[in-house]
């Protein structure tokens, strides 16, 4: 493939916030980049968003996209995010989101799941893997302790919406409300079994080992989710979902914990 067309769909993806970001006072660029010893150099595309509030007690959410490169309505729902928070950041309130759009962007180019060596980058994190992306995510990962952790997928054997839930024991309810919130605009997956887990109403809490994830050593540990959709429905209705999970994520994970901790 070409490799200008390459770089061009990459750049073309993320001009509408590289304009923004310009005239932003919460929205910066501060993309990754990895230099090997025979000068060969990876990027990983990264986005910060400081919402309002007091600095101080912000919680800290890793978004990640585009794991998989082929699984495009994540990273449209991350650029799309973004854009609309940079127009309004009250959803915010509280947070300083790092947002990964596109994890494998090698992948993404491409259009494969994918990454350059053949590997499942879902399958190697915290395994002594050498893939340079997954390097530099786990660098990532154990500077920034995020308070949560959110991935966003799509399933091509799923009909409808669902997720896993894991690391703090909140979790689940929060994850609850993001597939209700997510439902209105495509259904949730109610079966007993998916993806080869036990599943209840949509939430699965166990996971492969190597899925991106906080660190094992990480106390306490973040919420940890992985928001699916249905590979198989309008791309346009994915990102709606993934944007209405991630903003009843963050609203019902700060409410959750200012009630625990006034209790
Ligand atoms: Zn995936």
């Amino acid at each position: 493939m070409d490799t200008r067309l390459r770089k061009h769909s990459i750049a073309e993806l993320f001009e509408p916030l590289t304009d923004l970001a310009t005239e932003s006072e919460r929205l910066f660029p501060a993309h990754l980049e990895f230099t090997d010893p025979r000068g060969s150099t990876t990027s990983i595309p990264r986005f910060l968003f400081t919402g309002p509030g007091e600095r101080s007690t912000f919680l800290r959410v890793g978004i990640f996209a585009g794991i998989h490169g082929d699984e495009v309505s994540g990273i449209h729902a991350a650029v799309e995010l973004l854009r609309r928070l940079h127009e309004n950041p009250d959803p915010v309130t509280g947070y300083e989101l790092f947002v990964y759009p596109v994890c494998n962007p090698w992948g993404f180019s491409q259009n494969t799941r994918w990454l350059k060596s053949g590997a499942d980058m879902n399958r190697e994190f915290w395994r002594g893997s050498n893939e340079v992306e997954v390097l530099m995510l786990e660098g990532q990962l154990l500077r920034l302790t995020f308070d949560g952790i959110i991935a966003l997928h799509t399933d091509d054997t799923s009909h409808g919406l669902y997720g896993f839930a894991k690391g703090h024991q909140l979790t689940r309810h929060v994850l609850e409300p993001a597939l209700e919130s997510a439902s209105r605009f495509l259904p949730r997956n109610f079966d007993r079994s998916i993806d080869n887990f036990q599943a209840n109403q949509g939430i699965i809490e166990q996971g492969y080992p190597g899925i991106l994830g906080a660190p094992p050593t990480q106390s306490p540990q973040p919420f940890e989710i992985v928001f699916e959709t249905p590979h198989q429905t309008p791309a346009d209705l994915q990102t709606a979902a993934h944007i209405a999970a991630i903003t009843a994520i963050l609203e019902n994970y700060r409410s959750l914990i200012s009630h625990a901790q006034n209790i």
